[in-house]
């Protein structure tokens, strides 16, 4: 977690860093990164600046400096922001009294008094986290780490409406709760995922095709309301991508997370950021024109990808054959038994999709892709077949360097994405520092 973290978090310091430095005519404490175009803070200010505004040196960015293990130590934590040292032992202690630091033993001693570490509070409250889909949901308390605490599974369909899935899911965050011996108050947010479209700004659903009732909901507020903490809502999709990178060993910044279910839809990481276009329609792949055209799609349009290759395509284009296919894990039942038609049916659907996949590899040029969803169950004859195609069909450049891997998480990919996504929220520099001034009255 630590190195993406502190990438995209130092991203985002850099960002404001250039308006501020602007003013502050402090330009040489930037350097450009010119394989990528960007501003970045080159991590050796050189010099002591008499401000104390300076927004990488407050309690939240010392924090920060800590989760992504650039400091260790109040001295570390000196040596890389230029600090006095009494000032940034006064900002540690009001981490400490915050619990989100915690001291954890005496490190190698340079010569005088060995120093104390400090180590970030995974526990120093915990996330409630939804992953909402069409007809099973997965629900979790975890740790600022996004390690599950209690996890908590159910068939309920998303289309039984707003009032009665978001009064269920109150009622089970509230027994996750005490099962994990936590009080409300321990809540520091909530994530939830959606199976639909969702304006992220506003945290409501949006015209859902499978979702009747959830259109224009205010999801975000209600939960905010009731669990009196910070809310975020996104689609399915993109928190699973983002689960999926957040526990990445070794994290690039650029990543496409394809889930092929029922339907077939695309998380996309790029450049460090969870990228959801402007309406937040980003990576919606299952509806690019592949395969027949004279397709019904349920968007309505015909000729979707998801129409030909989907899970739900197949398993209608089992049934009409004679195969006894319901839904998704029907079809990859009957791979894994060896049926024929089944397994010529997920190679044709491995390389609709793997065509697809090509144009994004040509257009984005991610490091890695992951495939995830029921479908991947296919296992080999459903990623043979995308990798085939995507390597022959995409530039020898952008497949280079590209891995495709079977998605990591399994089913825990939702909640943690969504768990992930609440705790950068709540732990970014402007957040940790708002409280900390809201709880002690303002900080220095
Ligand atoms: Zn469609």
């Amino acid at each position: 977690m630590r190195s993406h973290t502190g990438d995209l978090r130092r991203r985002l310091w850099c960002m404001r860093e250039q308006k501020t430095a602007k003013s502050w005519q402090l330009h040489r404490d930037f350097v450009l990164d010119a394989d990528r175009s960007r501003w970045l803070h080159d991590g050796t200010v050189t010099g002591r600046r008499t401000t104390t505004e300076r927004p990488w040196a407050s309690p939240g960015a010392l924090l920060d400096l800590i989760r992504q293990g650039a400091a260790t130590t109040r001295a570390d934590l000196v040596d890389v922001t230029g600090l006095a040292r009494s000032t940034v032992s006064q900002r540690v202690d009001q981490l400490l009294a915050d619990r989100l630091l915690v001291e954890v033993g005496e490190g190698p001693s340079t010569g005088g008094r060995p120093p104390t570490l400090l180590e970030f509070n995974r526990d120093a409250g915990v996330i409630l986290a939804a992953d909402l889909g069409a007809t099973h949901s997965r629900l979790a308390i975890t740790n600022l780490m996004a390690e599950p605490l209690g996890v908590v599974a159910t068939d309920r369909p998303i289309a039984d409406g707003p009032e009665a899935v978001l009064t269920w899911v109150e009622t089970a965050f509230d027994d996750l709760l005490v099962e994990a011996g936590s009080s409300p108050s321990d809540v520091k947010g909530v994530g939830i995922g959606l199976p639909g479209p969702v304006e992220f700004a506003s945290g409501r659903a949006v015209a859902p095709p499978i979702m009747p009732g959830w259109d224009g909901y205010e999801v975000r507020d209600r939960l905010a309301e009731r669990f009196a903490a910070p809310c975020l809502v996104d689609n399915d999709v993109n928190i699973m991508a983002m689960g999926e990178w957040w526990k990445m060993p070794d994290p690039v910044d650029d990543f496409l997370y394809v889930k092929i279910g029922t339907g077939i839809g695309s998380g996309l990481i790029l450049g460090g950021r969870l990228h959801r276009g402007f309406d937040g329609a980003a990576g919606d792949i299952g509806h690019i024109q592949a395969g027949a055209t004279d397709v019904l799609c349920r968007c309505g349009k015909h000729g979707c990808l998801e129409a030909s290759a989907g899970g739900g395509a197949l398993a209608r284009t089992l049934t009409a054959a004679g195969h006894d296919a319901a839904d998704t894990r029907d079809v990859v039942r009957l791979v894994r038994s060896g049926d024929t038609d089944a397994i010529q049916a997920v190679q044709d659907a491995g390389r609709l999709i793997g065509s697809v996949i090509a144009t994004v590899v040509n257009m984005l040029n991610p490091a890695i892709i992951m495939i995830g969803g029921d479908l991947a169950g296919a296992g080999v004859e459903l990623m043979a077949r995308i990798r085939e195609v995507v390597y022959r069909r995409s530039t020898a450049l952008s497949t280079g360097h590209l891995r495709i891997l079977p998605a990591a998480l399994g089913d825990d990919a939702g909640i943690v994405g969504a768990a992930a996504l609440v705790i950068e929220h709540v732990l970014s520099p402007e957040a940790v520092d708002s409280t900390l001034a809201l709880t002690k009255g303002g900080s220095s």
